[in-house]
């Protein structure tokens, strides 16, 4: 097995459990890898510190599969560790029952480059770095065996991939389409998710808590929803007893697939839902200008800032709809206010909407900070986990 030798010092963010590997702590490779084999990442004195895959083309130059330098990592060890993370949601109360679940959480499931979400008796899975890739078929088998789910669908084609030298691939691994949609429920609304080409693996698992409190927050409020998707806010606030919903996002297929969820749930009073295909930039100054108002307004943006580097230009865009959002506000209101960006801190995302209230001319105070629910863990040594955070806050 090839070693990577790093240089002296670089040791350091190994000790503290961190998964992955630069190409500036790298002194060079000892001997010969492919894209994605198994290497022993060694010190600089040639201490062995850990087992990790390599990706010679990525800026993350390995990512750490174990601290445990002599752990043989084989078909076995997929099987080990994904049996562990399916058992930990098991093992979670209020993780039951669900039937869109994320099952493998990436790095901080211990499993780098790997994600799997569970729709009803489908997986879906995505492989966004080199190791996890070469391990398909072992971790192919281990979901079968951890989940008994008779289809696996590979929906790798997330822009990550290219930064590995990894092609976009999509397709049935194991089983094949059912005939009729996937549906799952989510706390009382149904949800029709397109696995094959919805956004990420076809649903946003991660916001499921926050639009379970959407809901307990809507009743007798106005509501505005931002970057709407399939109106899985709108159709919780609905069930809350909102007075009016209006959802905007400039994807139609989406809202398409938001008016087909609207009709599998008739218990939704459908006359107070209105959908708009926008841009919502453009539609907060219109709703500005028409002198509108809501009691209620979600912003859950797109990741702006995918990395540190766009942090700059992402912080004035979540500032503009910010501002936007705290002046539609009735007095009382409430903006939930989310960003989902790996490249903005939570504490940096504070400051940003607190700059938007005092643009606003508002005083608002902190509800709630929100973020994913417990089947999107974050590692403790691995912060880049925590990429989803949200405030609720009211104005005076
Ligand atoms: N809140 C949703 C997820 C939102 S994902 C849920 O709970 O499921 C972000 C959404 O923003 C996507 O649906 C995308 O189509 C939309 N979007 C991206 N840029 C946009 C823009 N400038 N204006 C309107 N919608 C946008």
């Amino acid at each position: 097995m090839a070693q990577l030798v790093l240089l002296p010092g670089k040791d350091r963010s190994l000790a503290r459990r961190h998964p992955w590997i630069f190409a500036a702590s790298v002194d060079g490779l000892r001997g010969r890898a492919r894209p994605g084999d198994t290497v022993e990442v060694v010190a600089a004195n040639g201490r062995p510190l850990a087992k990790a895959a390599w990706s010679p083309q990525s800026k993350i130059r390995a990512r750490v599969w174990s601290f445990d330098a002599d752990e043989i990592i084989d078909d076995v060890f997929f099987k080990r560790r994904i049996q562990a993370a399916v058992q930990r949601r098991q093992d979670l109360p209020e993780l039951r029952g669900h039937d869109g679940l994320r099952l493998i959480h990436g790095e901080s499931d211990g499993l780098p480059g790997l994600i799997a979400d569970r729709y009803g008796d489908t997986v879906v899975l995505q492989l966004t770095a080199t190791g996890a890739d070469k391990w398909r078929r072992a971790i192919v088998a281990a979901l079968q065996q951890a989940t008994g789910c008779a289809r696996i669908y590979e929906r790798s084609d997330s822009d990550v991939r290219r930064l590995e030298g990894l092609e976009p691939v999509s397709g049935w691994l194991l089983g094949e389409a059912a005939d009729e949609a996937l549906v799952i429920g989510e706390n009382g609304i149904r949800l029709k998710v397109d696995i094959v080409a919805g956004h990420k693996t076809g649903f946003y698992l991660d916001q499921r808590d926050n639009r379970l409190l959407t809901r307990e927050l809507a009743a007798g409020r106005a509501t505005l929803n931002c970057f709407c998707y399939t109106g899985g806010f709108s159709l919780q606030a609905l069930a809350g007893g909102a007075t009016s919903v209006l959802s905007i996002d400039s994807s139609a297929p989406a809202l398409r697939t938001a008016a087909d969820n609207l009709l599998l749930n008739p218990q939704l009073d459908a006359t107070r839902a209105e959908w708009r295909e926008d841009d919502v930039f453009s539609a907060l100054r219109a709703l500005k200008s028409d002198a509108r108002r809501f009691d209620l307004i979600i912003l859950d943006p797109p990741k702006f800032a995918p990395s540190g580097a766009h942090a700059e230009a992402a912080a004035r865009a979540y500032r503009d709809i910010n501002v936007f959002g705290f002046r539609l506000l009735n007095p009382g209101g409430l903006l939930m206010s989310y960003s989902c960006s790996g490249g903005i801190r939570r504490e940096h995302f504070q400051e940003i909407v607190a700059d938007a209230a005092v643009s606003a001319g508002c005083d608002a105070r902190i509800l709630r900070r929100l973020a994913a629910p417990p089947d999107h863990p974050v590692a403790l040594h691995f912060s880049e986990g925590e990429y989803l955070k949200g405030l609720l806050c009211q104005v005076d």
